[in-house]
């Protein structure tokens, strides 16, 4: 028994996980939840399916992260995917891999994840208090020394982990709490924005196709006309904008470029599997094939109804025009749109949209091998609070467990 007296700060992923580590290592574990109940944001994961992990070797895992990723390196040697999905087998949620390499719980239901996770902490003897948001960190000559709730009650510890969670989906209780206590005793926040977040699109294009989601698509993000970054797969059109997982993982480059004021635009390859001239023939084939048929039900045979009616605008072939009259420069211009259906990027939805925040604890100042603070000591921070975030995949809550899972041991004084 290591007798230490811990207090964890967060009841998310990050924080369960550390405050059940801590007390599987012997400490007397408080755990204080500022909501009336844990995991409130890892319940609504993955459309309240929880993408938990990603089954991606280290070395592809790490680069979901960006320059950042390197900082995890030490957690995931530690703890990784094939011991997060053993660690929740055993514990009665056997998991599945879906495309991607996603790891979901067999059950389909986040909760099982939360419920299993809140009872391995409490099994270990973990002390949960819920309603109980913590608006101080208590340091005394550089050292923790415990907690003030914001109703005046302090609790005494010999480490803190503080895991309170990003800035995004406030109604969670990640509010960034997490940053304040953190500056207040000395840490760098890199400057919060929001990550895997929509993008919001000029004129009324994306209203237009509200709804509308396109499979096997290439999608390249230009920054001031030129190519900064390509994803293909799936995109979703919404009322504002843009949105669907090739559009999350490129807006963290999109918000930092609109942030310094650059233009932003998205160019969507609708026939990424035609190069412009196998497009070309296709093109004529159909056209010659059926000459009599309007363009609009021509078209049918190409896109999405939905997108039908935009191409017929945005290419200025009218929608009634029947084939055999569309000329050679109409069907250059249809092929181009094909390849390239450009929308401009006006903006992106605030941070309580955002799936991650971007921004945190700077991890300068933080030891990878443990999470502790390298300012105050006895102090360690795990989970979303800290500057990573990740892209859709199930990278950022394999990225909250294993930061959690050192944060606690260390926490608790083991090896
Ligand atoms: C809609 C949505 C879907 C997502 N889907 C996925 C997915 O499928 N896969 C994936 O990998 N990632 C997903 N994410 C991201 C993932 O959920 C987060 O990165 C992860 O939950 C972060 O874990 P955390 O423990 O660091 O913080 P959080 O889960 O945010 O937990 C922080 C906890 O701290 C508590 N807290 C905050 N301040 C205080 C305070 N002052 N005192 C006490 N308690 C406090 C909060 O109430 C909260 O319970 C999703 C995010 C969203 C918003």
């Amino acid at each position: 028994m290591s007798g230490r007296r811990v207090v964890v700060v967060g009841g998310g992923p990050a924080g369960l996980m550390a405050a059940g580590q801590a007390a599987e290592w012997g400490a007397e574990v408080l755990l204080l939840e500022k909501m009336d109940r844990p995991g409130r944001k890892l319940r609504i994961s993955g459309k309240g399916r929880c993408n938990l992990t990603n089954v991606a070797p280290p070395d592809d895992f790490i680069a979901h992260f960006g320059p950042n990723g390197r900082f995890l390196r030490q957690a995931f040697a530690r703890f990784f995917s094939t011991d997060l999905i053993a660690f929740f087998e055993e514990r009665g949620v056997p998991t599945v891999t879906e495309r991607g390499g996603r790891v979901f719980p067999a059950s389909g239901r986040s909760q099982d994840v939360v419920d299993a996770l809140t009872r391995w902490a409490r099994s270990r003897g973990v002390t949960l208090r819920t309603r109980s948001p913590v608006g101080r960190l208590l340091v005394e000559a550089e050292r923790i020394t415990g907690v003030r709730c914001r109703d005046g009650r302090s609790y005494r510890a010999d480490s803190v982990v503080v895991a309170t969670g990003g800035g995004s989906y406030p109604g969670t209780g990640s509010t960034g709490d997490g940053y304040r206590l953190a500056e207040a005793v000395g840490h760098t926040i890199i400057p919060i924005r929001p990550a895997l977040v929509p993008l919001e699109t000029k004129g009324d294009t994306a209203r237009r196709l509200q709804g509308l989601s396109l499979r096997n698509v290439s999608v390249r993000l230009l920054v001031d006309g030129k190519g900064q970054a390509v994803q293909f797969g799936e995109m979703l059109f919404t009322h504002f904008g843009l949105s669907g997982p090739v559009i999350l993982t490129m807006s963290r480059q999109a918000v930092d470029a609109l942030r310094a004021g650059r233009e932003v635009a998205v160019s969507i390859d609708l026939k990424p599997a035609l190069d412009e001239q196998k497009l070309d023939a296709r093109l004529r084939r159909d056209l010659e094939a059926h000459g009599k048929q309007q363009f609009r039900i021509l078209l049918k045979g190409l896109l999405p109804r939905k997108l039908i009616p935009v191409c017929a605008s945005l290419t200025s072939i009218s929608p009634t025009k029947v084939a055999h009259q569309i000329t050679a420069q109409e069907r250059r211009r249809l092929r181009t749109w094909l390849k390239d259906f450009r929308l401009s990027v006006t903006g992106h939805r605030p941070l309580a949209e955002a799936i991650v925040t971007a921004g945190g604890v700077s991890t300068r100042e933080i030891d990878p091998r443990t999470m502790a603070s390298r300012l105050v000591l006895g102090l360690a921070f795990a989970g979303e609070v800290l500057d990573i975030d990740g892209d859709t995949g199930g990278y950022n809550l394999q990225a909250a467990f294993s930061t959690g899972w050192l944060a606690g041991r260390w926490a608790a004084g083991a090896p």
